[in-house]
């Protein structure tokens, strides 16, 4: 018998609804029907909005706002139990589902009423080196195990075998800085390989081996100690890839709301046309620079081992989608344009014009001593540096600069965007940055600066120019907008690079 599993991904409007998780759960029947198909492996995330009112819940948990509190956990148990009744269709296995959905909401209620007393001890002598409880993720978590506990029902109610993961799959180190003030926030934990995948053995592989579909809540993870951890905000697609890699599974399929990775965001440019292959430099460039559909560091646990990321819409699974792998399909001129909104771009320089280059290190060191990784490096010589960091921790990387770099002078420029031309052959033709500067000049667009790497150039622009600029860019470096009325004087074909 095979035993390679094969994970399949679920998103948050993936699952939004009872009638939608009963449609995932024909998904599931489809994948396990098939004889091509590995034996599947199931991630879900919380139903969609949930997360961030679980995280309403915890802050007003916090903050003692017991009416607030009280009212949003109402709306939520409703949510819930209205999806059950969608979900599941025979009766007593309804009423068992309820029952689970009951002793799962009593045990958040008691989370939450931990956050509001502020009784957020350490559970032990280890815990307290590292801190105490994390509010915020303590809370968060309940939207992937809510989620798990409906979803496995629906698939037994379709006539699947198939069995909740109730315990946390992935192992991590504490996070960095999520205290428990923060309880409207969380901040991602690092999972630990070696300690996920004996735990993903031990919790995933004996139900594998009986033949019994697991389903796993993405997303959530817990110390080695025993707390709760999160992989940070839209982390779902990274916890699929990293019990992907636990299991040596052969495939991660991200199943969400759009076709696959587009050439753009389609929220914001109507025309975008479906990438059907990338390479895993291609696809990180994208998810780094904005792409939401996949979450940056998914392709980190599966890139080193070739293991290939599909990505797929749950509303049309029989559309192929996209993958991504190695190779990535024929080098094209743009593949694709994403935007990364909020940045602040700052440049230490020196005074006197005669700087040590060995300077930078120390730069980056207290950037990351303020908790930011650098977006992008744009410029540098001699006697400047200059980089994008997130906006909200500028404030902090400037003051550390500040008060570190003795005579440096520190400049820090708010309301950027960054627009990111992404595509293996971008770089090959010299035409092509020439095009993407020319798109924007023709709008009135000022880049402000410029970063550029193979797969790719980096623009930024005024963050009040984002959606103009990714607009000109896709148009003119993508696809061009055929107009509505034709001129009677032939135009010369532009030539698509
Ligand atoms: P999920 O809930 O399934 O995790 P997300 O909302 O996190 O879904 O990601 C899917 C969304 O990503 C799409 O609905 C789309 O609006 C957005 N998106 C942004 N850029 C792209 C892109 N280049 N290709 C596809 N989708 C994109
Ligand atoms: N539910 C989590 C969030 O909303 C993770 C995810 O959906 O990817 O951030
Ligand atoms: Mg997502």
């Amino acid at each position: 018998m095979d035993s390679s599993v094969s994970i399949l991904k679920f998103g948050g409007t993936s699952v939004g609804n009872g009638e939608r998780i009963r449609h995932v759960a024909h998904i599931i029947a489809h994948k396990l029907r098939d004889p091509e198909e590995a034996f599947p492996v199931v991630v879900v995330s919380a139903m969609s909005g949930v997360t961030d009112q679980l995280l309403r819940i915890a802050h007003y948990a916090w903050t003692s706002q017991f009416e607030e509190w009280k009212q949003e956990l109402r709306a939520l148990k409703q949510r819930h139990m209205e999806a059950a009744e969608k979900a599941v269709h025979n009766p007593e296995a309804h009423r068992l589902l309820l029952h689970d959905l009951e002793t799962a909401f009593t045990a958040l209620e008691q989370d939450v009423a931990t956050v509001g007393a502020k009784f957020i001890a350490p559970k032990n002598e280890a815990d307290s080196a590292d801190g105490t409880l994390y509010a915020g993720s303590t809370i968060a978590a309940w939207g992937e195990r809510l989620s798990v506990l409906l979803l496995a029902a629906a698939a037994r109610d379709t006539g699947l075998e198939a069995a909740p993961v109730r315990q946390e799959v992935i192992v991590t180190s504490p996070p960095r800085g999520e205290a428990p003030e923060s309880a409207g926030a969380v901040v991602g934990a690092e999972p630990l390989s070696e300690e996920t995948r004996v735990n993903a053995q031990s919790l995933i592989s004996p139900l594998v081996e009986q033949r019994v579909v697991p389903i796993a809540a993405g997303f959530i993870g817990r110390t080695l100690t025993g707390i709760v951890t999160t992989l940070g905000r839209n982390g779902s697609d990274y916890s699929a890839s990293v019990i992907g890699a636990a299991l040596d599974c052969n495939e991660v399929t991200i199943y969400t709301d759009v076709d696959g990775i587009l050439t753009a965001d389609p929220r914001i440019v109507p025309n975008v046309r479906l990438l059907p292959e990338l390479s895993y430099a291609e696809a990180a460039r994208l998810s780094w620079f904005g792409a939401k559909v996949l979450h940056p560091r998914t392709l980190m646990p599966l890139a080193s081992r070739n293991i290939p990321v599909r990505v797929r819409n749950t509303f049309r699974p029989h559309r192929r989608g996209t993958v991504v792998g190695p190779e990535g399909g024929l080098p094209s001129g743009a593949a694709a344009i994403a935007i990364r909104r909020h940045l602040a771009l700052i440049t230490v320089e020196s005074t006197d014009m005669f700087g040590i280059p060995e300077n930078a290190g120390q730069v980056f060191a207290l950037a990351a001593r303020a908790g930011a990784a650098p977006v992008a490096i744009c410029s540098s010589s001699g006697y400047h540096l200059s980089f994008l960091v997130e906006e909200q921790a500028s404030d902090s990387v400037v003051s550390l600069l500040q008060h570190d770099m003795g005579t440096w002078r520190v400049l820090c420029r708010r309301g950027l965007a960054a627009c990111a031309c992404i595509g293996s052959g971008f770089t090959a033709n010299p035409m092509s940055p020439a095009r993407a500067i020319t798109a924007l000049a023709h709008e009135r667009i000022h880049v402000i600066t410029q970063g550029a790497s193979e797969p790719g150039i980096i623009l930024i622009v005024e963050d009040e120019d984002n959606e103009r600029a990714l607009r000109c860019l896709h148009r003119d470096l993508i696809v061009p907008v055929i107009p509505l009325v034709r001129s009677h004087t032939p135009e010369k074909r532009r030539e698509v690079i």
